[in-house]
C-alpha cells in the first residue's frame, strides 16, 4: 500500500479540514548540465544562479505549493548527479517517490536518450504507480535546438508520462511544471490514495 501513496497526509496540519496538506517525494533524474539545479532553484528560490556548477552529490530542497482547491503540496525534492556512480543506492533513492521528474536538454539528442534510460530505470526499480514527468529544459535556446518537441511529446505519451518544456534561465513553465504535473499525477491515482 505504501508504494501507491502520492501523497501523506501531514499530520501537523491535517486537523480535518476540506483542505488536504500532502508530502510528495519528488526525484529529479537526467543527464549532468541539463539544468536540474537550476529548475529546483528556480522554483525554490525564484533565482537563476548562472554560475551553478555541475551538481556534485546529492542534494535536499523542499518547496510547498497552494493549489485552488485550498489543497497545499510539499514537495521533497531529491536531486541527485551522477547516480551512475551510485547505483548501489538508486533503490534507497527511488524508494517513496510518488513522482519522478526526468530532465533532457532541448539542445542535446545525447540528453534526451539519456533521459529515456532514466525513465526505463524508473520503470524497472520505482514504485509500480510513479507518475512521472518528462522534461524539456533550456527552452529559451531554440535556435539551438536539436530535439524536436514532438520527439519529446511522442515518448511522453508512449509512456504516460507529462509532457512540458521549461527554462529555468526565464523561468518560463517552471511554476507550471510542477503545478500541472501535480495536477497530472492526482489525477492518475485513485482518489481513495490522497
Ligand atoms: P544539472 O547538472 O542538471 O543540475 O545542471 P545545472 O542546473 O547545474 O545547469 C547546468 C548548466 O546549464 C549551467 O551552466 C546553467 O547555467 C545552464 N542552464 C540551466 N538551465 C538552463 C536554461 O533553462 N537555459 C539555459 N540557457 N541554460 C541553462
Amino acid at each position: 500500500r505504501d508504494s501507491r501513496q502520492l501523497g501523506f497526509p501531514n499530520s501537523e496540519n491535517d486537523g480535518g479540514h476540506d483542505a488536504k496538506n500532502l508530502r510528495v517525494k519528488l526525484v529529479l533524474l537526467g543527464d549532468s548540465g541539463v539544468g536540474k539545479s537550476c529548475i529546483v532553484l528556480r522554483f525554490v528560490r525564484g533565482q537563476f544562479d548562472p554560475t551553478s556548477k555541475v551538481t556534485v552529490g546529492a542534494s535536499f530542497l523542499s518547496q510547498t505549493i497552494a493549489l485552488q482547491d485550498s489543497t497545499t503540496v510539499k514537495f521533497e525534492i531529491w536531486d541527485t548527479a551522477g547516480q551512475e556512480r551510485y547505483a548501489a543506492l538508486a533503490p534507497l533513492y527511488y524508494r517513496g517517490a510518488a513522482v519522478a521528474v526526468v530532465v533532457y536538454d532541448i539542445t542535446s539528442p545525447d540528453s534526451f536518450s539519456k533521459a529515456q534510460y532514466w525513465v526505463k530505470e524508473l520503470q524497472k526499480h520505482g514504485s509500480p504507480d510513479i507518475v512521472m514527468a518528462l522534461v524539456g529544459n533550456k527552452a529559451d535556446l531554440n535556435e539551438k535546438r536539436e530535439v524536436a518537441v514532438q520527439d519529446g511529446i511522442d515518448y511522453a505519451e508512449k509512456n504516460s508520462m507529462f509532457f512540458i518544456e521549461t527554462s529555468a534561465k526565464t523561468a518560463d513553465n517552471i511554476n507550471e511544471l510542477f503545478e500541472d504535473f501535480v495536477d497530472y499525477a492526482t489525477s492518475r491515482l485513485p482518489p481513495d490514495i490522497l
